[in-house]
């Protein structure tokens, strides 16, 4: 049998071990090549290469990680284990991506050097460009001068991919300097000139990535006075001057003053809450399907009032104001909108020091953080109504991410730091980003904010690009999309007749087939990961704790079995 795993960063590692734990319980002497493919590096994969620079940080802690299950071939070891942490201090650190790759890294050649007698494990340094079948066989091209691979099973595991620019993307792009989505460690940061200014779209996790690569990145330092925070700039820094709809960065994450949560004993949002209501819209709408506003929120903000009354929460918690703070308000100019979100960040910072579980506020978010393993249940395959899909993703997801995914709490005060000392400017909420009439410029303003218009040399996208099969610039999932070997997925109403096309590929349940243009499962094409995003719901890694079982294992599981106990061969010639 040959194996092609596609993709090698996290998920791609996690079919791996599922595949060799299985083939290492017999039958022994079976004759199996696996290849593993990536163009960046097997196990770290290309969101945690080794080679980036150490500001590029996880936003778990280093108790959170692990790339192993419990049951890996010889003893487990967690990123913990491997670092040499105890338990305490592994709470308090947030490992470099580059670390945490080093770690994938080795978990990869553990992971290789324990094949069973007659299982071959090939690297391959390289892109996956297409996957046809030649009388009937499938063969796999990849981008580095190696013959073309004839195999009898497929793993996509291809994680993030970047987006073609849409019609403004490119409007602007014809006008100067605009860097567009994706991640910070591929941007070209280091051709912005010193005292340069930089518009910044977005203030979320790449946000962070961005500003501290162009302070921390140009040799610039933080120095802890008096418990706060200050920077001392070299010189080499662009102005920096960012917005967002909200205006607010993503919130700390709280310091944890206790084990984390694999997922959390909800009170509300229970199965069996959750088979009541799947019942009772079956009963009212002749389908399952959820309306996540009416039905699903109320539990989880019912969640999160809980944990915010356990930690003695006195004032309401509003959940809206606190994702957006600015809404409705407006500020006499760019001085008080500064001074106003100083003081929101400075308040975010001292609750978030306090920890999880004692400040009301960070308990109740973290309660948000550690309920997102439970999403896939209500969201994953059609959960929701179609309309209702759309919204989650453009309202409530966005909103929960901004408020539990953030960064570690030293970020956000090197932030106030950063504006205090000038270098940052965060222009205010509803923030508009156009081309300027002056030639290669852009303009950057917040309706909100009396003369906050500022002019900027550069234009940098940190958005993260949503999944948008139809976009997609993966050459491997453009071919097989055009030649109608995968399909967008599409969530249908059939009662009303509702679609939504989230831009997710379409799969199959659990092992996960990858669905044709016709809606047919492939028998030897399956898909996992954040390639698999919007048809399914929280893709990331983030779900594996060390020495628990997790879905993160239990994909991974399905599919080796599947392909193990698959046909060799057994592709249909097509007509
Ligand atoms: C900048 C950034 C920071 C993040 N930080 C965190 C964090 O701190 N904590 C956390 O839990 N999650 C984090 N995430 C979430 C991230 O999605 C997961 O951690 C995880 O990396 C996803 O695993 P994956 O295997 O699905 O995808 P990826 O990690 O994207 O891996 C996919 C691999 O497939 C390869 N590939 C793609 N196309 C082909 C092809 N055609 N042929 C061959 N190989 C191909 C790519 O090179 C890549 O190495 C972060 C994501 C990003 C983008």
């Amino acid at each position: 049998m040959r194996v092609a795993i596609v993709g090698c960063g996290p998920r791609g590692l996690g079919v791996l071990e599922r595949l060799l734990v299985r083939l290492r319980r017999g039958p022994a002497d079976r004759d199996v090549v696996i290849w593993a493919i990536d163009p960046v590096e097997h196990g770290p994969g290309q969101v945690w290469r080794t080679d980036q620079p150490d500001w590029y940080a996880t936003n778990a802690t280093a108790a959170e990680l692990t790339a192993q299950s419990f049951d890996f071939p010889g003893r487990p070891q967690s990123y913990a284990d491997w670092a040499g942490l105890d338990e305490d201090t592994a709470r308090q650190i947030y490992p470099s991506r580059a670390e945490y790759g080093r770690y994938l890294r080795e978990t990869f050649v553990r992971l290789c050097a324990s094949a069973p007698p007659g299982v071959r494990v090939f690297p391959l340094t390289g892109t996956a460009t297409a996957l046809r079948r030649v009388d009937g066989r499938p063969h796999l091209s990849v981008d580095n001068g190696h013959p073309d691979l004839l195999v009898d099973k497929v793993i996509l595991t291809t994680g993030h991919s970047g987006l073609e620019p849409d019609d403004e993307e490119r409007a602007l792009s014809a006008h100067g300097r605009h860097i567009g989505g994706g991640m910070a460690v591929t941007m070209p940061l280091d051709d912005i000139e010193p005292g340069s200014t930089v518009a910044i779209r977005g203030l979320g996790l790449t946000f962070y990535d961005v500003t501290r690569a162009l302070t921390l990145g140009r040799g610039g330092r933080f120095d802890r006075v008096d418990d706060r925070l200050r920077y001392r700039p070299s010189g080499a820094e662009p102005r920096l001057i960012a917005g967002s709809r909200s205006g607010l960065p993503f919130r700390a994450r709280a310091e944890l003053n206790e084990p984390a949560e694999l997922a959390p004993r909800p009170v509300f949002l229970s199965d069996d809450r959750l088979a009541e209501l799947r019942e009772a819209a079956a009963a009212r709408r002749g389908q399952p399907k959820l309306d996540f506003a009416g039905e699903v929120e109320p539990l989880i903000v019912a969640e999160l009032e809980h944990a915010h009354r356990r930690r003695d929460g006195q004032e309401p918690l509003d959940v809206d104001v606190l994702a957006k703070p600015f809404a409705d308000q407006h500020f006499a100019g760019s001085d008080e909108f500064r001074s106003r979100l100083l003081d929101v960040l400075r308040e975010d910072v001292t609750r978030a020091k306090a920890g999880s579980t004692v400040d009301p506020v960070k308990a109740a978010l973290e309660v948000m953080r550690s309920l997102r393993p439970l999403m896939p249940d209500v969201v994953d395959f059609d959960g929701l109504l179609p309309d209702s899909q759309q919204d989650f993703l453009t309202r409530w997801a966005p909103m929960s991410f901004l408020l539990s995914a953030g960064p570690p709490v030293e970020h956000v005060e090197q932030l106030t730091a950063l504006i205090e000392a000038g270098v940052l400017d965060v222009v205010g909420p509803q923030a508009r980003f156009e081309a300027d009439s002056e030639p290669s410029r852009f303009a950057v303003e917040s309706p909100a904010v009396a003369g906050s218009r500022r002019l900027a040399d550069v234009l940098l996208d940190a958005r993260a690009p949503g999944a948008d099969l139809r976009r997609d610039t993966n050459p491997l999932l453009r071919q097989l999309l055009a030649d109608g070997m995968i399909s967008e997925h599409v969530n249908v109403d059939p009662r009303t007749g509702r679609r939504f096309a989230s831009g997710g590929l379409a799969i199959t349940a659990s092992p996960f087939h990858v669905l044709d243009a016709k809606g047919v499962p492939d028998p030897d094409v399956h898909a996992l990961g954040v390639v698999t995003q919007n048809t399914r719901w929280f893709t990331q890694v983030g779900t594996g704790r060390p020495g628990r079982d997790s879905p993160f294992r239990r994909d991974a599981d399905a599919i080796a079995g599947a392909v193990l106990a698959g046909e060799v061969r057994s592709w249909p010639v097509p007509a």
